[in-house]
């Protein structure tokens, strides 16, 4: 019999060097129950849905109406995972658009909501599925690729699901975690038995007691389960943190972002495809930030008005949360199923980047004990040798050496590069 997750804290003390006790500005939508948004005019859907994603080929014209749950496009790699219509509509056009996340425009099919009920048939109550079943049923419904990931995991032992959520203004995965407990546990089960995992552990760095007591009593009596509870420090959330805290060197893992274990229990016991998000609208900019249910294909903009506009006229947009997340251009961007949150503040921050004084702050405050100083100024002398002597290739681009450094030296651009360059080679 488990401890129902009593043993929170059973985890080697820091398991990490550096790290940052952020300041979450997560006040304006913690307490903010998850609210689902109206159907916009048009949904947009790319068929890239992200940077490194696969590209997707569509199986429906402009012309053609579409119900709500319909497949309209499907992977061209084995990677890829299919999308599915969240509305009964037409399809109006397959365009060339500008997404934040390519350099190129990409092919968008759009889709315009009719009036019909937008409600799927109920499916008739099934069994629980086999562990066959699941894997064929998270592929099919665009949840996840078990069959790929197992592969690349070596069969993972030990199933992480990160509920730990540490960028700045975000809060989607914590309401997720006090409004939908028990379909999350469901989903861990629903996904151990997928990998054929030996066992699986909630983690989260929230510090709501109450939440934290729900989770306990629902873990109670769930054998192969375990809560762990770690504190706050940035970039815990990261996965190979997360292991390097959690788990002895070399033991096989995977670690799942805690939205896919509800999106696992909708399409294994529901047979609902993936068609919506939760996601955080918020930021200073905003007049009433939020945690919303999208329709995968929304509009950022169409997102905006259902967040009451802004304050005044946003002058920086973060996809993403502040550390790790991109800025971008305007609120052109669609919601997909790799979207997370949104961050508006009033105005670009005036670079008051200086000197560095070589204080050593970002080099004590970086997880991975890289020195993120020196890869920046090697970098930016294009002297692309030492990179590898630096170790470059170990940055987790968790941002936490621009956060503390006291010149403000943005050194994620350089990361970037420096990541770029030591990974091509
Ligand atoms: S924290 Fe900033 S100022 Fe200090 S050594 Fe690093 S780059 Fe230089
Ligand atoms: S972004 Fe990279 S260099 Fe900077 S603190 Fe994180 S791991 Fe270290």
């Amino acid at each position: 019999m488990s401890d129902g997750g009593r043993s929170r804290n059973n985890v080697r003390g820091q398991a990490w060097p550096g790290g940052a006790w952020v300041h979450l500005h997560q006040e304006a939508t913690l307490d903010k129950f998850i609210r689902r948004t109206s159907i916009p005019a048009h949904l947009y859907f790319p068929l890239l849905e992200r940077s490194e994603g696969s590209l997707l080929r569509p199986l429906v014209r402009p012309g053609q109406s579409v119900k709500r749950g319909d497949l309209i496009a499907v992977p061209l790699d084995e990677g890829g995972l299919p999308l599915f219509s969240p509305v009964w509509g037409e399809v109006i056009a397959l365009e060339s658009r500008v997404v934040p996340w390519h350099a190129e425009p990409v092919d968008t099919l759009v889709i315009m909501p009719g009036k019909e009920e937008l409600r799927l048939p109920s499916a008739p109550p099934k069994g629980r599925p086999t562990a066959e079943e699941i894997r064929a049923i998270l592929a099919q419904y665009g949840v996840l690729n078990v069959e790929r990931l197992r592969r690349e995991s070596a069969g993972p032992r030990v199933l992480i699901l990160n509920g730990c959520e540490l960028e700045p203004y975000l809060t989607s995965t914590q309401r997720l975690l006090e409004e939908r407990p028990k379909e999350i546990i469901t989903g861990l089960e629903l996904l151990l038995q997928a990998f054929e995992a030996e066992r699986g552990i909630l983690v989260t760095t929230t510090t709501r007691e109450e939440s934290i007591t729900d989770l306990r009593d629902l873990l109670f009596t769930k054998d192969k389960l375990s809560l762990v509870v770690l504190p706050p420090r940035y970039p815990q959330d990261d996965p190979t943190l997360l292991r390097q805290t959690l788990l002895p060197l070399g033991e096989s893992s995977l670690v799942l972002d805690l939205p896919l274990a509800v999106a696992t229990t909708d399409a294994a016991l529901h047979r609902k495809p993936m068609m919506e998000k939760v996601i955080t609208v918020s930021g200073p900019a905003v007049r009433n930030p939020q945690n919303l249910e999208v329709h995968l294909g929304t509009l950022l903009s169409d997102l905006v008005s259902q967040c009451d506009g802004f304050l005044e006229k946003p002058g920086l947009i973060i996809m993403g949360g502040p550390m790790r997340g991109q800025v971008i251009s305007g609120v052109e961007a669609p919601v997909t199923r790799y979207s997370t949150g949104f961050v508006f503040f009033h105005e670009r921050a005036a670079t008051r980047e200086s000197s560095c004084m070589y204080c050593g702050l970002c080099i004590n405050a970086c997880p991975q004990s890289l020195y993120p100083v020196f890869i920046s100024t090697a970098v930016k002398g294009h002297d692309w040798p030492v990179l590898s002597k630096l170790h470059a290739d170990r940055c987790l681009y968790c941002g936490t050496c621009s956060y503390v450094c006291p010149a403000h030296i943005s050194h994620q651009r350089f990361l970037r590069r420096a990541l770029d360059r030591v990974r091509r080679r």
